[in-house]
């Protein structure tokens, strides 16, 4: 039996707010536990709460770039359920009314595009950490909480389930992650947290319409690892179908140091939380004015820049959404065609040279120690026949690890070209003097024997001439 595999996402995003939703605790990551809390977010009785505009207003920045329908009536809700990690005893959510609905991120899939539909997206507010492990001071067998997380602002970002393959979740996650970091709405980090997925997947016998059972999936903090856990899950519910069995609608979390899925809960249906609104809050009303003023912020966004590239610069569409991939570096690419205006070549050494170097020592290109101007002055080197573009890819890896200027590394390298004419006009003559019979094959028609004096010339200025130069005063004299 061959099936379908239906795949939905949940996103949530840490929204980049100094402050939390409902109070105004900081939200930095990796401050010692309980020093961001206040009576508000600690759940104490007769505290209100009191809407982040912030929060509100990178929800509908966010929206308005996933293309969605922003509701100007909005009413935040309790979800109710009991955790440590949640003083209040609910978490302050958006269930009927969500801020935004019905949008659509596009995605590459196999040299086309494909739309994922956003179902909605809504603000939240994220609960504290639990800690069971790796405790200092020895633990033994508890477990504490860190509520300086409870508050913070969260977007959840929900799609229809569209995706059909792990590398179309994966293609959707990266789109999602680049607006919202275009956007400086989230900073897009998954390790810390800050961008969490949880898909949702089921089979279906191909051809049928009717969903098959779904599970969730949660605990995967990389592109890697959604990969990873759903291409297991599909082989797990594949064989369990295949045997004749049944799929329990559940909560399964990614083990990937196992590389498996285990279950972790039964999945809960929306009436468990018992939703109400949250009579603390009165309703949220947006009004039109506000969100066309928001509109008129929204930056440019990855798949415009990457349109821009491609026209404005001529760049093949691969070199293109590498650049755009992510704004520092797409704002790098234009720094350095701002001062030099060949944008194919920047292009190769921005994703060849540049970006080896800053993967190799896992450096953000915002902390990339070749600056612009620094990596444009060696493509003058070689523009101007100082060095030939081999001499300039050696040099590269200096560049970057000194603080030596392009200049200074080619003096000390004696790396300079010979251009100067008299000097290899010298040089090919001799060469020619002490290669006639070459020199008579190649008159007789033979124009292979040209790359030996080519080589000749080479050899006799230690690898230096200036290639170019060198073509074409053989080329004279051989005619003569
Ligand atoms: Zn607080």
């Amino acid at each position: 039996m061959t099936y379908e595999v239906v795949i939905g996402l949940e996103v949530h995003a840490q929204l980049l707010t100094e402050s939390k939703m409902f109070c105004g605790c900081g939200t930095r990551f990796g401050l010692p536990p309980n020093t961001q809390t206040c009576p508000v977010c600690l759940g104490m009785p007769g505290t209100l709460p009191v809407i982040n505009r912030k929060a509100v207003e990178m929800a509908i920045r966010t929206g308005l770039a996933l293309h969605c329908t922003i509701r100007t009536n909005n009413r935040f809700a309790r979800k109710n359920y009991f955790y440590p990690d949640l003083p209040k005893g609910y978490q302050i959510s958006q269930y009927e009314a969500p801020i935004c609905e019905n949008g659509f991120i596009e995605i590459a899939v196999g040299g086309g595009t494909k739309r994922v539909r956003i179902r909605r997206a809504h603000l939240e507010e994220d609960a504290g950490k639990s800690i069971h492990e790796g405790l200092a001071g020895g633990s033994r067998g508890a477990s504490l909480v860190d509520l300086n997380r409870a508050g913070t602002p969260l977007l959840e970002i929900v799609t229809e389930p569209d995706m059909r393959s792990p590398d179309e979740v994966v293609a959707y996650l990266k789109a999602l992650r680049d607006i919202l970091v275009y956007l400086e709405v989230c900073d897009g980090n998954m390790e810390q947290g800050s961008l969490r997925c949880e898909p949702n997947l089921s089979l279906r016998p191909a051809g049928q319409q009717r969903l098959g059972t779904k599970v969730e999936l949660k605990n995967i903090n990389s592109f890697r690892f959604v990969k990873d856990a759903l291409e297991y899950e599909i082989k797990r519910q594949t064989k369990v179908l295949n045997e004749g069995g049944k799929i329990d609608q559940e909560t399964r979390l990614w083990d990937a140091e196992k590389g498996e899925t285990v279950t972790m809960r039964s999945k809960e249906e929306a009436h468990d939380y018992r939703y109400f609104p949250d009579p603390d809050l009165v309703p949220l009303n947006i009004s039109q004015e506000w969100i066309e003023e928001l509109r008129a912020t929204l930056p440019e966004l990855p798949a415009g820049r990457r349109q821009r590239f491609i026209e404005e610069y001529g760049l093949p569409e691969y070199d293109a959404s590498v650049l755009t991939s992510s704004k520092p570096l797409a704002d790098y690419f234009e720094a350095c065609v701002k001062l030099y205006n060949q944008p194919k070549t920047v292009s190769n050494w921005v994703m060849g040279e540049l970006l080896r170097e800053l993967n190799n020592s896992g450096t953000p290109v915002t902390a990339s120690p070749v600056s612009p101007e620094r990596l444009v002055s060696l493509l003058q080197l070689v523009d101007k026949g100082t060095i030939s573009l081999k001499a300039a890819r050696e040099i590269f890896p200096e560049l970057y690890a000194s603080q030596k200027t392009a200049e200074q590394i080619v003096k000390e390298k004696g790396l300079e070209q010979v251009s100067d004419e008299a000097t290899l006009e010298n040089v090919v003559d001799e060469v020619l003097a002490r290669s006639q019979a070459q020199v008579a094959q190649y008159r007789s028609g033979k124009e292979a024997v040209f790359g030996f004096f080519v080589g000749q010339v080479m050899k006799a200025t230690g690898g230096k001439a200036n290639p170019g130069k060198v073509n074409e005063l053989l080329k004279r004299k051989l005619v003569g």
